[in-house]
Order: structure tokens, then C-alpha cells, then sequence
């Protein structure tokens, strides 16, 4: 293994903005392998209306079902307490000694990044490969990553690329209302929405 991207995310549920994220650096870095890592609670983010583990995964995998260097893990889902990248970094540093890792992330968490749990340690075990996700995003970014090499060091890629505007949470509200959810979610996952009745699907 040479070249690893990871991209972790709550997935409730996995839509077209996060499978454009990660096939985004995945191409561009021509990586071996995408680890797809859903997330247990995390610590900023409220408990109403999260999918189980067990189900976010699942989404996950019918998303990436098609892309051979995709593999969806539990390896946050499995371990105790709250999920915090730095130790999934650590853990697959161990792992997979000698590679690179790369770790895809949305402007909201490239923004917010010097709050993060140990976010020194994660610049040095990760290179960080960001994308805008509302219009305007690009410029703002770019003095983001300025101001995190001056403090943290580390290395980051923000791209310019196609921008997809979408939340879960908007979509959430969607499936709600029976909006046609055909533009933002792969077939697979909303067929398995409404299989089981997630969000509120009827
Ligand atoms: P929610 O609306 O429930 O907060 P979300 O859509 O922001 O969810 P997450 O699962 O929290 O999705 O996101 C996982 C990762 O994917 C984060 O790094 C986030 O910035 C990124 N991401 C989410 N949506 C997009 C998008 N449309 N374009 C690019 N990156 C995205």
C-alpha cells in the first residue's frame, strides 16, 4: 500500500457531494485505496435523527459499491468512545506502516480545523486534501491553509473543482418532504432508505 486517501463522516446518509469529494482526491492523487470511515456520534453534532452505525454502513457500501479502490470500515463504529480522527490516523499509521496517508475533508472541517482533538499530531500523520462546498469558499480556503501551516505545520491541497452543494441535512429534510432524491443520492442508498424506513421515509 502506497498511497491511502481517508475520508470519515457521519454519512447520514452518504449523498453525491461526499462520493464527488473522495473520487476528487482519489483520482487526482492516484491513490491505491479510499477507506471510507463512518463515524460514531460526533462530539460537535447533535443525536436526533442519526441512523444507526449498522445502517450508515451499509449506505456507505451501496454507494461504493461500483469503485474497486473503495472500502467501507468500522473501525470507528467498533471502538469505544467518542471517534476522534487522530486516533483513527494512528491506528492505520500502525497498520499500514510506510504509507501515505491522505485525509479528504469539506471546507466546513478545513475552516474549523485548528479546533480539532490533537490537530498537530493529525497534520503529521496525514496530508490534508480539501474542497469548497458553497460558491466563494476557494479564496477563504486558501488563506485557511496559510494560516494552519504557519501554526501547525503539516501539508494541505485545496483544490478547485466542481462544486456539489448539498448536506445531509438538507437531504434529510428531502426525503421528508418526498422530494425526488434521484440528483443527490445514489440509487442503492435510496432504495435502501425506503426499504427501511429511514428518516422518517414512508
Ligand atoms: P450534516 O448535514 O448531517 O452535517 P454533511 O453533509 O456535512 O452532514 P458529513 O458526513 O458530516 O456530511 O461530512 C463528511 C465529510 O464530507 C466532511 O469532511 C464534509 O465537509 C464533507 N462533505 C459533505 N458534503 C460535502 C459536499 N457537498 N461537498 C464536499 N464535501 C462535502
Amino acid at each position: 500500500m502506497r498511497r491511502m486517501l481517508i475520508f470519515g463522516g457521519t454519512f447520514n446518509p452518504i449523498h453525491r457531494g461526499h462520493l464527488h469529494l473522495y473520487r476528487h482526491f482519489a483520482d487526482a492523487l492516484a491513490v491505491d485505496r479510499v477507506l471510507i470511515i463512518p463515524t460514531k456520534q460526533p462530539p460537535h453534532k447533535q443525536p436526533h435523527e442519526l441512523a444507526s452505525g449498522a445502517d450508515r454502513l451499509e449506505m456507505c457500501r451501496l454507494a461504493a459499491q461500483d469503485d474497486p479502490r473503495a472500502e467501507v470500515s468500522d473501525l470507528e463504529l467498533r471502538r469505544a468512545g467518542p471517534s476522534y480522527t487522530v486516533d483513527t490516523l494512528e491506528e492505520l499509521h500502525a497498520r499500514y506502516p510506510g504509507a501515505e496517508l491522505y485525509l479528504a475533508v469539506g471546507s466546513d472541517m478545513l475552516l474549523t480545523l485548528d479546533k480539532w482533538w490533537r490537530r498537530e499530531r493529525i497534520v503529521q500523520l496525514a496530508v490534508i486534501c480539501a474542497l469548497a462546498r458553497r460558491p466563494g469558499e476557494y479564496e477563504l480556503m486558501q488563506h485557511k491553509k496559510e494560516e494552519l501551516e504557519r501554526r501547525f505545520g503539516g501539508t494541505y491541497r485545496v483544490d478547485q473543482a466542481d462544486i456539489l452543494e448539498i448536506s445531509s441535512t438538507e437531504l434529510r429534510r428531502k426525503i421528508k418532504e418526498h422530494t425526488d432524491l434521484t440528483p443527490w443520492l445514489p440509487p442503492a442508498v435510496i432504495d435502501y432508505i425506503k426499504r427501511n424506513g429511514l428518516y422518517q421515509c414512508r
